[in-house]
């Protein structure tokens, strides 16, 4: 197990601001007028709008009125804890936040994460901002650049090692990226390096082959290190809402993923999306991206993200 923060990350807050003022803020105010039908309807509107998804929503909210009536709430204050607890219960899958590799047992060295998804959604941003972070910890730390599609991606890959103090392996664009793979991981073991990132490939025009692509990455690092890799992160745009889900759904399926990273969350008023990725993919999200810089990622804690969405 690797704790990857050591101290709580403020910054989880104030990225959920656009989300929390445009959806979540009324959430309160709706309790205020009691608990009669209408008031569930127009919880369910606001919870569907905030991206939170049908099948999440009616869970939710199945849940809490069985709590309301059990528990005799008729106060809003506490009807809205009910639901701050509801939702944060959806978003408990996975176990312990910030903590990499099963996040139990012994660490593997070197650790290999793998980082999957589409091109745009904040995957080189976050793998140079993981690399910070291990590197902050005095880690040593090698980048794989496996998406070998474009040239810009190995260039941008480059640039954040440099920034983090990380070693990288490249080939050339249009290189075999299975190659690519397979040489970090063996340079990372003979050079003892203890992080292994490995970028992929995200081009969604050609969904089939990229799946195949990854897949094939996949195996060859097991190869070479057959517990590996130990995590598999798919990153997900927090400004594209129900699209992100979709992505998740079919990434989770190809190439197993362990955990999210849900980028660009500052600005977004999409953050409600954690929810269904939670609920319908029973996928944990590990952390967020706040901002463009290195130190813009923050530990994914649910009592922390629910407390700061309902906040009044
Ligand atoms: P990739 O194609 O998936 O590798 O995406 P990039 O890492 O190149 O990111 C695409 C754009 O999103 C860049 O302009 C990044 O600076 C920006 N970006 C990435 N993560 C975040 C984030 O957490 N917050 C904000 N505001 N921008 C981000």
């Amino acid at each position: 197990m690797l704790r990857l923060f050591g101290r709580r990350a403020p910054q989880t807050g104030r990225a959920l601001e656009q989300t929390r003022r445009t959806w979540f803020s009324r959430l309160g105010g709706i309790f205020q007028r009691g608990l009669d039908e209408s008031v569930w309807e127009e919880l369910e509107e606001t919870l569907l709008a905030a991206d939170v998804g049908v099948a999440t929503t009616e869970a939710v909210l199945r849940r809490l009125r069985e709590r309301v009536r059990a528990q005799g709430i008729s106060d809003p204050e506490l009807a809205l804890e009910a639901l701050k607890e509801e939702l944060i219960a959806v978003l408990d899958v996975g176990g312990p936040r910030g903590q990499l590799w099963g996040r139990e047992g012994p660490w593997p060295r070197p650790a290999v994460i793998l980082v999957v998804g589409v091109n745009g959604s904040g995957k080189t941003t976050s793998i140079g901002k993981l690399a910070h972070a291990f590197r902050a910890q005095g880690l040593k730390v090698l980048l794989g650049a496996a998406d070998t599609f474009r040239a810009a991606a190995i260039d941008q890959l480059r640039q954040w090692a440099e920034r983090a103090g990380a070693e990288v392996v490249a080939h050339q664009q249009g290189a075999d990226p299975g190659a690519v793979a397979f040489d970090a991981v063996a340079a990372a073991e003979a050079r003892g390096v203890d992080v292994v990132i490995i970028d992929t490939a995200g081009r969604l025009h050609t969904k089939s082959n990229l799946m195949e692509e990854l897949r094939k990455v996949r195996r060859v690092v097991q190869r070479r290190i057959p517990s590996a890799p130990h995590e598999v992160l798919l990153v997900l745009d927090a400004t594209t809402g129900q699209n992100a889900l979709q992505q998740a759904r079919y990434f989770s399926e190809a190439v197993g993923v362990t955990g999210v990273v849900l980028a660009k969350l500052d600005g977004s008023a999409k953050g409600g999306v954690v929810f269904p990725i939670a609920h319908e993919l029973g996928l944990p999200v590990l952390f967020v991206g706040t901002g463009e810089g290195p130190d813009d990622l923050a530990p994914f804690d649910p009592r922390e993200f629910v407390e700061a969405l309902l906040a009044t």
